[in-house]
């Protein structure tokens, strides 16, 4: 192969478009969510359907390459981008097709929450999903996938229902409860491991179209108050109402008073799924115990809610991320959490802490390949993120420091595989705990023996 290669045995076969460098879409199509990630594939494969991902599938067994899968390009590390690889860009497989009366959605596997949420809400239902809605539905459903609707519905590999895989031989299959049920289980939580998803097919809720924001803003001096009585408060919060902490600088939007843009603090959340006057009764404690410097509290669309964290997560930021889970948010966690939020100096860098509970709960371990204990009550994420190269190198220090300061709160090594910006075999074994690594490792062994997909979060084939 040569930079003058134009594979075009591929562009033949294929019915979707062929990208090497020097096309003009190049460079769109290899450029990534994390503009820290600049890699060059040898070829990108806009694949339009199961056949054509199977003849780029070929083509890289031919030629020797690597492979890349590319859902929403939204993965830290970059595992949608080969270096000198083939890139499965599965972008125009984005469609939503909703059965309202059955409840369910096709979704195609390349496309993004905002699309998912948008054709779903048409019908005044929703999937839980992740909460920056131009995520890929993707890389999210295989890794797990928590958003605001997880305390009410769960997981979104806990409402997926079935998923249409080319695997690394380019056959079709669909799985399910009971079709390749071991192949559905692993689907569920492991990854882009075990083949390429052309399509999922979800079970959907009612939500909305309006739902309730209440968000109470707490400024920097008093943030390790403000986490403490956030916790206090959601460790009771109704049915019906999804918490969250985040501790961010207050954006520049419409909404937020302009006195206090760029503020430092932490917001204490509360989005309710239920009445206004549920929503209200839930939040009036929380700001009495609070006394917030602002607060916004209002009625929103649910793709609005979907949005609200979009801008500040902008496309080509440079981002470095690390995940822990915790059973206890005990007081010394909330100092270090204060404290380490007093020491980034980014304003986009931000610790976001999401309650689990509720459906998350209910449902059983062994049921699914998530990297996580259904028993877990908090994931906290730990954001560093900065338009420019030093300053992202200076956030990367900031969160691997907060990581280690907070990893003696943590529940064993072990973190969410979606948020992690490395993933060696190490991390990833203790990310699922040995037993389910194992079973992980012999599906892995059955569905793609040579390990083909290894450009990811990678489990060895046993
Ligand atoms: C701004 C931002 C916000 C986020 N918010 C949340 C959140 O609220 N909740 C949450 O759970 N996570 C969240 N995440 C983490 C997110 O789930 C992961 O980054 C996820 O990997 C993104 O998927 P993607 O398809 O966009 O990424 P990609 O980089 O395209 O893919 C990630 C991995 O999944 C594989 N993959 C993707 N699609 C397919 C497919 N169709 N078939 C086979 N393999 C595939 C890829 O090969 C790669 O290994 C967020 C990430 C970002 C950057």
């Amino acid at each position: 192969m040569t930079r003058a290669d134009t594979f075009d045995e591929l562009r033949a076969a294929m019915d979707g478009s062929v990208l090497v460098p020097g096309d003009p879409d190049y460079d769109g199509a290899r450029l990534i969510w994390n503009g820290a990630i600049d890699r060059y594939p040898a070829v990108v494969a806009r694949c339009t359907s199961p056949a054509d991902v199977a003849e780029a599938l070929a083509c890289a067994r031919d030629r020797g390459l690597e492979v890349a899968v590319r859902g929403g390009g939204h993965g830290y590390w970059g595992a949608a981008v080969p270096e000198q690889g083939l890139m499965i860009d599965l972008s125009p497989l984005d469609g939503v097709v909703v059965d309202p009366v059955a409840r369910r959605a096709r979704v195609g596997g390349g496309a993004k929450l905002a699309q998912l949420d948008a054709a779903c809400q048409e019908h005044g239902l929703a999937v839980p999903a992740g909460t920056v809605s131009h995520t890929g539905v993707g890389g999210l459903t295989l890794g797990g996938g928590f958003g605001w609707l997880t305390p009410l519905h769960g997981l979104s590999i806990d409402n997926l229902e079935s998923a249409e895989v080319v695997l690394a031989d380019g056959t079709c299959v669909r799985a399910s409860a009971d079709e390749h049920p071991d192949l559905f289980w692993a689907l569920r939580g492991g990854g882009g491991n075990f083949g390429v998803v052309t399509e999922f097919e979800f079970r959907l809720h009612p939500v909305g179209p309006i739902v309730h924001l209440g968000m109470l803003f707490v400024e920097q001096d008093r943030a390790a108050h403000a986490i403490r009585t956030a916790r206090d408060a959601f460790g009771s919060v109704p049915t019906g109402i999804s918490p969250g902490i985040a501790g961010i600088c207050a954006p520049p939007a419409p909404f937020v008073p302009e006195r206090h843009h760029g503020a430092p603090g932490v917001a204490a959340i509360m989005v309710g799924f239920g009445t206004a006057e549920e929503h209200a009764a839930a939040l009036a404690p929380l700001r009495e115990a609070l006394d917030p410097l602002f607060e916004v509290v209002m009625p929103l669309p649910y793709v609005a809610l979907q949005q609200m964290l979009d801008e500040g997560t902008f496309w080509g930021i440079r981002a470095y991320t690390k995940g822990l889970y915790l059973d206890e948010l005990p007081d010394a966690a909330v100092d270090v959490l204060a404290d380490r939020l007093s020491t980034r100096t980014s304003p986009l860098s931000e610790l976001l802490i999401f309650p689990f509970g509720g459906a998350y709960a209910e449902v059983a371990d062994a049921d699914t390949a998530f990297g996580g204990s259904r028993s877990m009550r908090y994931v906290v994420a730990i954001e560093g993120m900065a338009p420019d190269p030093e300053a992202y190198l200076r956030e990367r220090q900031w969160v691997r420091d907060t990581w280690d300061a907070l990893r003696p709160a943590a529940v064993g090594p072990g973190t969410y595989v979606n948020l992690m910006s490395e993933a060696d075999e190490g991390a990833l074994r203790a990310a699922y705990g040995s037993e389910k690594y194992e079973r992980l490792s012999r599906i892995k062994a059955r569905y793609d023996p040579g390990n083909v997909f290894s450009v990811n979060a990678n489990i060895k084939p046993a």
